[in-house]
């Protein structure tokens, strides 16, 4: 068997459909983001380009604020680098005991526990809350992330999609069901690429009516919304209604890592069953020591949210000005529609060559086909100057190639 033929078979497929992933190779500016170098794949200082970043996560800037950089290298001095072991065996530090009881509190929860990545924390505690659960049963949003479906497919447990924020959907689904047995409705508040809202406080209302839990993936929105960052559920006043909050350390709050926030009796019942949780070496405590003064900081302050709402919608406005097609949404995330693979490739690579704008095009099966887009995140660190570079490259891309204009309501 030729596996070598085999594995290029299936590259090439992608590559015909404009959908292979090329990843640009970059070195942030330490206290200077969104600012980076770029290498050009040879290596060397000879091939680099200096660069802006226009699709990071790193939605506020924190992974290069000065508490969450004093942290790191104040603990990675005091306690070295790694943990040293599983969380079980000799792994769990003081960093990750104090970081779970801030991210409690972030909640208003009575508990939190961590995990390596959101991905992780999705994963690990969606499959051991269906699959732990006799008989449970899960409700999915037809919109949610790669990390939940995989979670929920691999605990085996009966799963119903129900329609993407449509809660007469979800109330139908749920109504079909049996009063006994237990139900998890999973859904996010901010959905990742087209922007979006979910209804929280509806669907809550439903999973009360038929006595299911919620789990909320708060992914983007932690750090960027409510008044102490603890997201839209914050926000809306509805925490205490969520059974579980699922969150990342690795977007707003700039470092890395994920968690769930609940109560007492169900953070023991993940960390007791979870393989995710309990079989892999815990976060190092730099890390952990990170993330806690990320979080601290915008407990504290809402300078980054309000100046990163500011931008967001100053690029909005000025790239609705000169017709550029935008999805509508009432978010930070700012989805430029292309709505084709290979014209989107063009674009990015385009911005990136001639103007060193760096904004990764977003195919399919990440979006489905035929809404490829361009997704911009402005952070508050991004200067007017960045803005106006943006613009105009934009403006002037989309008139080389006569793509379509669309004018926006103001
Ligand atoms: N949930 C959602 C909605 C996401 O978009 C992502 C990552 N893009 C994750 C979870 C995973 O988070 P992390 O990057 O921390 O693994």
């Amino acid at each position: 068997m030729d596996y070598e033929a085999l594995f290029q078979a299936e590259l090439d497929g992608l590559k015909t459909e404009g959908r292979y992933r090329i990843f640009a190779e970059l070195e942030r500016k330490a206290g200077n983001f969104p600012q980076a170098k770029r290498f050009d794949g040879e290596g060397g200082e000879t091939g680099t380009q200096d660069v802006t970043v226009w699709c990071s996560n790193d939605y506020l800037g924190m992974g290069q604020h000065p508490d969450v950089l004093g942290a790191m290298h104040e603990t990675l001095d005091r306690c070295g680098a790694g943990a040293g072991g599983t969380r079980n065996i000799s792994g769990t530090t003081h960093s990750h005991v104090v970081l779970e009881r801030e991210l409690a509190d972030l909640h208003g929860k009575q508990a939190a526990l961590l995990f390596t990545s959101g991905y992780v924390s999705n994963w690990a505690a969606l499959s051991t809350l269906a699959s732990k659960l006799p008989g449970c049963v899960v409700l999915s949003d037809a919109g949610n992330h790669a990390s939940m479906i995989e979670g929920i497919r691999h605990s085996r447990a009966k799963c119903l999609k129900w329609a993407h924020n449509d809660v007469a959907d979800l109330d139908r689904l749920l109504a079909s069901l049996p009063a006994d047995v237990p139900k998890l409705v999973a859904f996010e508040s901010v959905y990742s690429m087209d922007g979006d809202i979910a209804p929280i406080a509806e669907i809550l209302d439903t999973c009360e009516k038929y006595g299911a839990m919620s789990y909320l993936d708060e992914v983007h929105a932690v750090g960027l919304y409510g008044p102490r960052g603890g997201g839209i559920a914050e926000r809306e006043g509805l925490m205490d209604r969520v059974t579980v909050i699922e969150g990342t350390l690795g977007k707003a709050f700039g470092v890395m890592g994920g968690y769930i926030a609940g109560s007492h009796a169900m953070c023991d019942f993940v960390r007791s069953f979870a393989s995710g949780f309990i079989f892999t070496t815990a976060l190092p405590p730099a890390l952990a020591a990170g993330a806690t003064a990320s979080i601290k900081h915008l407990k504290a302050s809402s300078v980054e949210r309000e100046a990163h709402q500011e931008r967001v919608a100053k690029v909005r406005r000025r790239l609705n000005a000169i017709g550029i097609p935008m999805m509508d949404n009432p978010s930070h995330i700012i989805p430029v529609m292309v709505g084709d693979p290979h014209h989107c490739k063009m674009i990015s690579d385009w911005l990136l060559d001639t103007h060193g704008i760096y904004v990764q095009p977003i195919n399919y099966p990440t979006v489905p086909k035929g809404t490829e887009r361009l997704r911009i995140t402005p952070s508050p660190v991004h200067t007017d100057g960045d803005v106006d570079r943006l613009v105009s490259a934009l403006s002037e891309i989309w008139s080389q190639c006569a793509l379509a204009r669309v004018s926006m309501a103001a």
